[in-house]
Order: C-alpha cells, then structure tokens, then sequence
C-alpha cells in the first residue's frame, strides 16, 4: 500500500507543479491550485493520520490522533487562508486565525511525536528530550536571532501582536528541527519514525522558508516551499501508512554518543555567536542564555539519575544471572552446581566439627515410559510436581536439587534422619500424578549414604558415588524403595566388576589347568514312561575352583552383552556331543537369550553348524524364555527361520512371564515349557491343578507339547501324567550332569510311570 501511495502523490505534485505554471491560466489560477493543492496534502495526511489512530493502540494511538489533529489545524488555517485569498480576493489579514491553525499544528504534532512508544523515550527520555530542545532552541534561536531573526524583528511592522505572531513561526519551527534532529539521531532505524520526524523537518523548513522570503518580498506562488510543504504532508501520510510500532514500549537501548554530545556542541556554537553581539537587544539574550544555562544543569541531573537506575537494573541482573547459573530452569530447584557447593560445604563442617550429613539420591522409576508415550510436556509436569512434593517434604535448612534427567538429590545437615526422609519422601510419591486428564502412578528409587561422627573425611564424588550405587540397588531390588549405602553394596558391586572381566575371559576359551572354565552340563527330558527324549545343556561356570550358579552369572552376562557368545558355547559343546554318538543320537535342547535371538545371523549360525557335525535340525531344540521382548519384529522373524530350518521351538519357563497362551500361539510354538513353580505345588492341596491342566490341553490344541519342568517327587509325577503331560523334566529324573546320563533303572522301578 505503502508504494503505490508514494507514486499517487509523486504524480499528483508533478501535475500540480505543472498546472501551477503561470502561463497557463494566469496568476489567479496558479495560486488557486496551489493553495487548494496544499489543503488537499494537508487534509491527505489528516484522512491517514486518523485512520492510523484508529487502528494503532496504545500510545501510538495517542500519537497519531495528536499528529492528525496537528495536520487538521492546519487544513483549517490553510482553508481560512484560501478563502481570503481565492474567494473574497483580499490580502489574507496579519495576524489572523488562520495562523492560529497554522501555529497550532507544531504543537500537535511535536507532542504526537513525544508520546510515540520507543525506547529512547522511556522514563526520563522523553523529559531529557524537552531539556535538549530546550537547550537546542535556544542556541538555535540566538544563532538564527543573529543571523535573520534579527532582522525580522527590527524591520518596521504593524503591531506587537503581529510581531509575536511573525515570531512565533521561526521559534516553533526551530523546536520542531531541534526534537525532530534529536528524535532521528536516537532512532533505530525505524520508517515509521523516520518518515514523521522527515515530515516535521520538511514542514519547519518550509515555513521558515516561506517567512524569509516574505520579509524579504521574493516569496511567489509555485515557489519550492509550496512543493515542500505538499511533500512534507504527503510524507505524513506515508508515515500513517507504514507505522508499524505497537503501543508498548521497547526495552531501553544504549544512548548513542552523537545524542550526548549534540546539545553541548550547539550551546557551545550559541555561546561563540552571541559573545560579538553582546549589546543588542541583550536582556532577551540574556533571558534565553539563562534558560541555556538552567537546561544544562537539568540536564545533568537527569544523565546521573538514568545513570544511577542502569546501574540498578544492572545488578538486578547480575542477580538474576547468578539465580540461573545456581539454579534449574525447569523446577526451580538448586542445580548440580550448586548442590555440590553445599554438600563440599557441609563436608568441611564434618572434618571440622564431625557434624553429620545424609545425601539421598532420589531417581524417578520408568520416568522414559513417561516421556516416550505421553510426550515431553507430560514428563515436565511431572517433573515439576516430583520436585515440588520433594520441597514440601525436607525441613527449612535441607537443600533439594535437580541433577539432572529425572534424577533429584537431597542433602541432609545437623544429623536429620536419613531413613525417616526416605520414608517420608516415598510417602509424598505414592499419591499418583495428575496429568492432564489423567492419573498418572510415580514411584521413585532412593539411595542413601551418610556420613555420622565416628565416620572420617570424604570428598563430593566419593559420597555421591556411594548415593548412587545405594540408589542402582534399590532399582534392583524392585523399585519404589530406599537403600542405605553400606560396604557389602560396594563389595557387591565390585564382585559383579570382577565377575564380568572373569566371565569374558571364560567365553574366549581360557583354561584353567588345561580344564576349559565354561562348560555344559546336561539334564534329561522323559517320557512318562522314562525314556529319554532329550537332553536340557545348561551353562556351568567354575572359577578358581568355585561353581557359580547359572542364576548369578548368566544376567551378568546378559547386561554386558556377553551371552550370545555364551549361548554358542554351550550350543557347540553340545551339538559336538551329540554327533559323537550318532545313531542313538538322543534330541538336545539349548537355551538362548532373547537379546541373541534379535540377531538375524543366528539362525544361519546354526544351521551352518549343524551341517558341519552333521546333526539332523529336527534334533535340536531351542528354548526361549517367555517375556515381553519375544513378540518383537526381530525375535519372531529368528523363531521363524529357525523353524523352517527344521529346528523345535520351546516356550521356556511358560506362566512366569505376561503371555497368555492364545498370544504364545501366534508364534506356533513346538513346546510349551510350564515352568517349575507349578510343579512344586503340584501336591499341595491341588493347588494350580486347574491351571496346568488347562495349559496341557490348550497346548495340545494347538499342536505343541507339554514339557513339565522341576519334577522332584513321584506324586507331582504321577498327578502330570494323569494330566497327559507328555514330557518330564526334573531333579526326581536327573540332575543336570557333565555326560549324557538317563534315568537309572532302579530309579524308574522306584517311582510308578
Ligand atoms: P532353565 O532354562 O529353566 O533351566 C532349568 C533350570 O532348572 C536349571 O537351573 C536346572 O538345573 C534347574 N532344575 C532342573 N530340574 C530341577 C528340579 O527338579 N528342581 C529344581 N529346583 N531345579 C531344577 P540352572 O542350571 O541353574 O539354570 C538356571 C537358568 O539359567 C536356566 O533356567 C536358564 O534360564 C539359564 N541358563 C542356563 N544355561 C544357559 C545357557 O547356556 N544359555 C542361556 N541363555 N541361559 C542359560
Ligand atoms: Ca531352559
Ligand atoms: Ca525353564
């Protein structure tokens, strides 16, 4: 809009210059559009002037109703004028109301730009700006009272009101330059600004302008003034159009050096005018220096107050900053570094005085479940929520901080009771967390390590570390509780270091005195009727002489990775013992883990080592444990390969896990494994009776067999066998042994198949 604006009114100039030209249809046509032509600029810039008043808000409303109303003044004195000039045909009367219309529009309009929102008027900007064209005007008034106002006043004239009048103009347009000047030279380069204070300067120019000439009688129609007055209106108009600023204030910007040094150097250019003048007409000098003077030292006293409130809200920053470096955005608690200060604090008080201190690190349970299904802003609120019930729950003097993550830490000074916090701090989590619409359940994993007065000196990392494995094993033990810190925790943590470096040297093969240190040990599966059917190879480890039992090392070697190497051990110890005795070669069953079995390679592992000794894949048996990583993309896709290949697939420890059967049948398994803690209460009172027959029949159903696991008395064997459970497993069968070993003779005749 702004453009085509632009072009209108370059055009409509041109066409009034043109038909302003007196030849063409005499003087009295030319001053008649030329007058008319400068009511219309001027009634343009009041039409947009309101019309952006109306829109903006705020002070830029108040502005633009003030620079309007300026603008309409003027079109009245303007049409007053004309109507002297082109209707009634007499010389336009001096002093008369149209200059009242005509003077009227730089009060107006100076004002509208004082009250513009910007920066540099903010708190004593705008007064500082009043003192400065003050101090401006007058300098400028003593400069121009030299050099034309002079003149002007001493030329013989009519009365005292005309002369007020007549020097009313060069004074206002004087202070509109003054402010205008200081206005641009603050702005950041702002159009809207830009073009206003452009405007005003036009506007102040060309009146002036206009009064030289008139006292110097070389005034004409169609003389650059009229054009200049036109163009300053059309560019208020423009102005109108392009103001973008929003009624509120901008944040204060840095004065610039020009605005400080401007109004000195114009003084210092006033005083060097007047000091050879000094003489004529000295009392209205005098005046106007003093006022100089008084603007200066106001002046002053203004840059030392802004002075004083920057340095303020300097330090309010300062302290703002220090707030944020010591504390964590999201819950307001202390952060990490800070926390460490107070707990370095409160160690230098223990080695000084042996006053005791608690750290309790307190992790929130499943917190990703959280974050990953119900987004980011839900694990905020909860956050949030965590660290307000953790504030409420510690006393006064206790510091609570947010680490990190979701990992919270509370340090305790002046003996306060770790374990009554703990309990305490559980109690605060176990109400659930609303979110949203829902409800949501947030436990949290707490680990605690103290430091009494009997206890020596410790470093930050040191307490924190021991915080931290106290809070691992609470996970551990099943969450949503509180562990103490104590040295069997570290020695258990150590014994699993040093399991895990001993392990892996196991699975590369070392041997201990020529005897490998991993190897398989083999448990018999039979009919009822005692035939073997298979054999179960199950890891076993002996170090230094030691056997650790499969319970202990086989989830080490699942946390570090190292059982699928493991799984191949066992499965090639096995598969080459098979072989050895290949016509009665009895079937083998190998467990595998379900990490291994998300490998794609493992099937063609397998099968690559079954041709290799020459095993037939309908002799194996792979067993997978039943848990919630078997319905994954990657493990079905192994069981699928694997069965194609020929190979049995086993449901391990079935019933222990979530699956119910239905799901288990998706994957079309060739064997159920129920798992041994229903077996062992078999007997008792019939307990999950119902259960393994309902499992016996259901897998019948769909094609697989049963295979009962921890068989340890006749009587659980008989009760299986009148379920039509068709394999055996168990102590009361066989114990798991380094050879091939089937059930003895005089064991079978013992029990009734
Ligand atoms: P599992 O696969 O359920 O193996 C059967 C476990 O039950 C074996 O324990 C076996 O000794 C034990 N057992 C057999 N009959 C009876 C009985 O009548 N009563 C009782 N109370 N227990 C009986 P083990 O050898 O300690 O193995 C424990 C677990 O370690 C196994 O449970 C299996 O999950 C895992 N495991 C063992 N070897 C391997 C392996 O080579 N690879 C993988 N991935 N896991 C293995
Ligand atoms: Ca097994
Ligand atoms: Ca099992």
């Amino acid at each position: 809009m702004l453009l085509p604006y632009i072009g209108v009114s370059a055009l409509g100039v041109l066409l009034v210059a043109l038909a302003v030209e007196p030849h063409w249809g005499g003087e009295q046509v030319s001053r008649g559009v030329d007058d008319l032509a400068q009511l219309i600029a001027a009634l343009v810039a009041t039409a947009l002037g309101a019309w952006r008043g109306q829109r903006a808000s705020g002070r830029s409303r108040l502005s633009w109703w003030l620079i309007a109303t300026g603008t309409g003044c003027w079109a009245l004195g303007e049409s007053l004028w004309s109507y002297y000039e082109l209707v009634s045909h007499t010389v336009t009367p001096f002093p008369s109301f149209a200059d009242v219309g005509f003077l009227l529009f730089p009060v107006f309009a100076l004002t509208g730009l004082l009250v513009r929102p910007s920066a540099m008027l903010a708190g004593n900007g705008r007064l500082r700006l009043v003192l400065d064209g003050v101090m401006v005007a007058a300098s400028l008034f003593i400069l121009s009272w030299v050099s034309v106002l002079g003149e002007v006043w001493r030329s013989p004239s009519e009365s005292r009101l005309g002369l007020l009048t007549g020097l009313a103009y060069p004074v206002s347009d004087l202070v509109m330059i003054t402010v205008a000047v200081l206005v641009v030279v603050q702005a950041r380069a702002r159009t809207g600004l830009l073009l206003v204070t452009g405007a005003l300067i036009g506007m102040a120019f060309a009146d002036s302008s206009f009064s030289y000439l008139t006292a110097d009688g070389s005034y004409h129609t169609g003389s650059f003034v009229d054009y200049l007055w036109m163009a300053s209106f059309l560019t208020l108009g423009a102005a109108a159009i392009g103001d973008q600023t929003r009624g509120v204030v901008l944040p204060r910007v840095a004065v610039s050096a020009w605005y400080l040094v401007l109004p000195y150097f114009l003084v210092a250019v006033g005083v060097a005018a007047v000091v050879p003048t000094v003489g004529h007409g000295a009392t209205l000098l005098l005046g106007v220096g003093a006022s100089t003077v008084l603007a200066l030292v106001l002046r002053q006293f203004l840059t030392l107050l802004d002075n004083r409130v920057l340095s303020r809200s300097v330090a309010d920053q300062r302290e703002e900053l220090q707030y944020q470096a010591f504390h964590d955005g999201l819950t307001g608690l202390a952060n990490r570094a800070l926390f460490a200060d107070r707990v370095n604090h409160a160690l230098e008080l223990h080695r000084r005085d042996m006053r005791p201190l608690a750290l309790l690190i307190c992790d929130l349970d499943d917190f990703k479940v959280i974050n990953d299904n119900l987004g980011h802003s839900a694990g905020d609120q909860v956050l949030i929520a965590a660290a307000e019930r953790l504030r409420a729950t510690v006393r006064g003097g206790d510091t609570v901080a947010r680490l990190g993550g979701d990992e919270f830490a509370i340090l305790l000074e002046d003996g306060g009771d770790a374990l009554d916090l703990s309990a305490r701090v559980l109690g605060a989590m176990s109400a659930a967390f609303p979110v949203g619409v829902r409800h949501l359940p947030v436990r949290m994993s707490i680990g605690v390590a103290t430091l009494g007065p009997a206890d020596g000196g410790m470093e930050l990392e040191e307490l924190l570390t021991q915080a931290d494995l106290a809070m691992y094993a609470a996970k551990r033990t099943g969450k949503a509780t509180a562990v103490t810190f104590d040295r069997a925790l570290r020695e258990s943590q150590q014994d699993d270091l040093d399991l895990r470096i001993d392990l892996t040297a196991a699975i590369d093969g070392l041997q201990s005195f020529g005897q490998p240190v991993l190897t398989a040990a083999y448990q018999p599966i039979v009919h009822p009727d005692g035939r073997v059917w298979a054999y179960e190879a199950l890891a076993r480890w002996t170090r230094d002489g030691i056997s650790i039992p499969p319970d202990v090392f086989i989830p080490i070697a699942e946390r570090s990775g190292l059982l699928p190497g493991l799984d191949m051990l066992i499965i090639e110890s096995a598969v080459k013992l098979t072989s050895l005795d290949r016509h009665t070669a009895p079937r083998m069953s190998v467990n595998i883990g379900l990490a291994h079995l998300a490998d794609a390679e493992l099937p063609r592992k397998i099968a690559r080592l079954l041709d290799r000794v020459g095993l037939d894949p309908e002799r194996l048996i792979v067993e997978v444990p039943e848990n919630r990583a078997i319905e994954s993309p990657e493990v079905h896709r192994s069981l699928k390969a694997l069965r194609r290949l020929g190979i049995l697939v086993a449901i391990d420890d079935f019933g222990v896990g979530y699956s119910s059967l239905s799901r288990i049948g998706t994957l079309d398994p060739d064997i159920i494994k129920l798992d041994r803690s229903f077996v062992a209460e078999l007997e008792t009172a019939g307990k999950h009776t119902d259960f393994v027959a309902g499992v016996v029949e259901l897998s019948h159903r769909m094609g697989a067999l049963v295979i009962a696991e921890g068989v340890e008395t006749p009587a659980q064997l008989a009760v299986l066998a009148s379920m039509n459970c068709d394999l055996l497993q168990g102590y009361l069968l066989g114990r798991p042994a380094p050879q091939l070993i089937a059930p003895s003779a005089a064991l079978l005749r013992g029990v009734s198949f």
